[in-house]
This record gives structure tokens, C-alpha cells and sequence, in this order.
């Protein structure tokens, strides 16, 4: 069978360990870990304040990676905020936008497959506000589809917050013709790309959502780093989310003025070495090319689901699932007592609610595990994660489950 060609610039692989855990965090290629090396080794020093050469350069590389994620989401440069990840760019548009925005009555749209990142903010701000959330109804598989989208749109709707690709159920949402309909509406729409950006080409002035979220450590590359692109015009008119150094231009005893693009929301020190590290992610993306990276993930994906069907006892809850996710159960086997087996096994997937639990909720189940596979892994690792599952299904047998 044909070797991985990439396994080999992820150095955690020669820990022996079968990953399959890539939608919880993606393991880091050399390119990445090296950039965040060279920072901590030989360039440690703030942004945009000191002359010496150590900080003209980390300056540079830091405001250089801006424009790596603005091209490869087709966006301005200036619309393009660091954070610390997915939860702080949803939170920082709930708080910046949604409270500042939204009156009571006003309609919130989400669903029951949102991440609790992408759900939790705007629950708050209903609370808050007074405004309602209203759920899209998913398809017998699970789906948003456009048809169960328009039976909630309306003149009241007012934020749109989905989604791009479920973390438990792997489906791409119709995005494009949602963002389109809401915005007859007049509504913004809020699109959550945490596990959409590692698989699918994404064109932010093409899809014209007005936010879009994503976290670096999903995509290769380092934690404490998320991405926030936001309309300028929308920006523009939205009060800081933190107040600190870097992000204001005058400070006053009275009053004080903010600085205007991106730096306004990224007040005081921000995660450098991820930022930079951020860079090489993208690079190493962009060089193997995503439509390669989704044929494969696809290819695999079909491999292994064809395979766990045919084992009995076990349950999968998305059979046609889009983006290398694989959610399951074996059946009367808690989640938590299936993962700890196959961990001494070397095997790392997840289990639990996902920080989705209203998925949960709507598939009936308490808890389930997940599968998730990325480029990095192989025919090999389908093999060993299959054997894997059919000892524990004849070990909880024998044991009475
Ligand atoms: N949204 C989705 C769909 C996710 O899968 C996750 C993480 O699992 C998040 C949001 C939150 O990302 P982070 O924990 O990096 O902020």
C-alpha cells in the first residue's frame, strides 16, 4: 500500500501513536514547530515598538502572516484579527457586535449543531438583549439544509450564527446560499470555520459572510492563535473587545481614541511565536493544495467507514460524513471505557459530548466517540484504529457489556 508522503514532517508520529483525534488538534509539521523555535530562540521581543533588529523582524513576520491568512481567504489585509483562538474570535463578535446591536425581539439563528463556542455567546447575548434564538430543524441526517434555513429567516432575524462543518456530525453546511438569503434579510452572518479551514477553499468576499472564525492548532498550526476576518465596514463601527496597550492611538484622563483596523481589537501582547508559526500552517497547506488534501481525507474516510460498518455492535452516526469525521459508538459501551482500551492500544481518538452537546442531545445518545483523519495519516492507521475496535468490541463482550 502506498506510504504517506507527508507523515514524515510530523515528528509526533515516531511516537508510535495511531492519531486520529485531528478535530481535536492537528499535530505540528517541522516547518511550524521551527518557526515558533526561531522566535523563542532567536527573536524574542515585542511588535511594533522596538528599532532593534530582533523586533523589526518579529514585526515583520507578524504583520507578514497577516497577509498569508488575508490571500488565502481572499480577504483585506486590514480585515484580518488575531485571537486566541476560535471561542475568543465568536466571543469578541457576541460582545463587539451582537450586545451593541441587538434589541429585544431581534432573532438570533443558530443550530443544534453548533459548537458550544459558536452557540454559548449568543445565548448570552439573548439574554441579555431580550432577542430570541431561533434553532434551523436539521434533516434526518442531521443537516442544515437551505429549506429547513428559510422556515426560520425572517424580517426579525438579525444575526446568523452557523457552523461550516459540524466537529461531531463532519458535514459541510450550504453556506454560501444561507449567507445569501440572510443577507435579503439584512442579517449578518457568523460563520464558524473552525473544522471548515483545513478542508475546504475558503473565499470570504465569494461567500460574503460578514465574520468568520477559525483556530490555528486545527490547521497545523500552533495553539493560543485563532483568526477573526470581519467586514471593514463592520469593524469599523464596533467598539473594542479589550482595552490595553497597542490598541489605542491617544490616551486622555477624559478621553481616549482607539487605533483603527485590526490593531484595535488586539490590545496588549498577543501570542507572537503562534502567530508566526500561524504562517508556516498556511504554507504548508497551500503547498500540498486542499483539494489534495480532501480527495485523500475522503479516500481514507471511505476506507475505514466501509470497514466499521461491517463490525457488529458498532453504531456510526454519520455515514456520510464529508470532512474525515467519524462519529460512533459501540454500543452499551460508555464512550470514556472505549477510548482509555484503545489508548493502551497506542489508538487516539475522543470521546465525550464534544463541546456540542446539543448534538448529542438531538442524536439521543449521552456521549460518543470520535475518529477524525487528516493528511498525515494512512492506510496503516485505518488498519490498526479497525483491529483496535473489533478487540474492544470482544472484550466488552466478555466482559459482560
Ligand atoms: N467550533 C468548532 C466547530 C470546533 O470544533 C471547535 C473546537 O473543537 C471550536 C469551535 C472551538 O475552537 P477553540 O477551542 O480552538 O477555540
Amino acid at each position: 500500500m502506498m506510504k504517506n508522503p507527508y507523515s514524515k514532517d510530523f515528528p509526533q508520529l515516531n511516537n508510535g501513536s495511531v492519531y486520529l483525534d485531528t478535530a481535536a488538534t492537528s499535530l505540528k509539521p517541522n516547518s511550524v514547530i521551527e518557526a515558533v523555535n526561531h522566535y523563542n530562540r532567536d527573536l524574542s521581543s515585542n511588535i511594533h515598538r522596538g528599532m532593534y533588529e530582533a523586533a523589526v523582524e518579529t514585526t515583520e513576520l507578524y504583520e507578514s502572516t497577516r497577509e498569508t491568512v488575508a490571500k488565502f481567504l481572499h480577504a483585506k489585509t486590514d480585515e484580518i484579527i488575531y485571537t486566541r483562538g476560535t471561542t475568543s474570535s465568536l466571543n469578541l463578535v457576541a460582545y463587539a457586535y451582537g450586545l451593541e446591536n441587538l434589541k429585544a425581539g431581534d432573532e438570533i439563528i443558530v443550530s443544534e449543531l453548533e459548537h458550544h463556542s459558536s452557540f454559548l455567546p449568543w445565548q448570552f447575548v439573548a439574554k441579555k438583549t431580550g432577542a430570541i434564538l431561533k434553532f434551523v430543524e436539521l434533516n434526518e441526517e442531521g443537516r442544515i439544509t437551505v429549506e429547513a434555513f428559510k422556515k426560520v429567516l425572517s424580517t426579525k432575524t438579525k444575526v446568523v450564527a452557523l457552523t461550516y462543518v459540524s466537529n461531531v456530525m463532519g458535514y459541510i453546511t450550504p453556506m454560501k446560499e444561507i449567507i445569501s438569503l440572510s443577507h435579503q434579510y439584512n442579517a449578518i452572518c457568523v460563520v464558524d470555520a473552525a473544522q471548515a479551514v483545513q478542508h475546504i477553499e475558503i473565499d470570504v468576499t465569494a461567500l460574503d459572510c460578514d465574520f468568520l472564525a477559525f483556530s490555528g492548532h486545527k490547521m497545523l498550526g500552533p495553539t493560543g492563535i485563532g483568526i477573526l476576518y470581519g467586514k471593514q465596514k463592520l469593524l469599523n463601527i464596533m467598539e473594542p473587545f479589550e482595552y490595553g496597550g497597542d490598541m489605542n492611538d491617544d490616551v486622555n484622563k477624559d478621553i481616549s481614541e482607539w487605533k483603527t483596523g485590526p490593531q484595535k481589537f488586539e490590545a496588549g501582547t498577543m501570542p507572537i511565536a503562534s502567530v508566526i508559526g500561524l504562517q508556516k500552517a498556511i504554507e504548508y497547506i497551500e503547498n500540498i493544495g486542499l483539494s489534495t488534501i480532501s480527495e485523500y481525507i475522503d479516500k481514507l474516510q471511505r476506507y475505514a467507514l466501509a470497514q466499521l460498518k461491517q463490525i457488529e455492535g458498532v453504531k456510526i452516526y454519520n455515514p456520510t460524513s464529508e470532512t474525515g469525521i467519524i462519529t460512533f459508538n459501540i454500543e452499551t459501551v460508555p464512550s470514556h471505557d472505549a477510548i482509555s482500551f484503545l489508548a493502551e492500544k497506542n489508538i487516539a481518538i475522543r470521546a465525550g459530548q464534544h463541546c456540542a452537546k446539543l448534538i448529542c442531545d438531538w442524536l439521543g445518545i449521552y456521549s460518543c466517540l470520535r475518529a477524525s483523519i487528516y493528511i498525515y495519516n494512512s492506510y496503516t492507521d485505518v488498519d490498526i484504529f479497525i483491529e483496535g475496535i473489533k478487540e474492544a468490541v470482544a472484550y466488552f463482550k466478555k466482559l459482560g457489556f
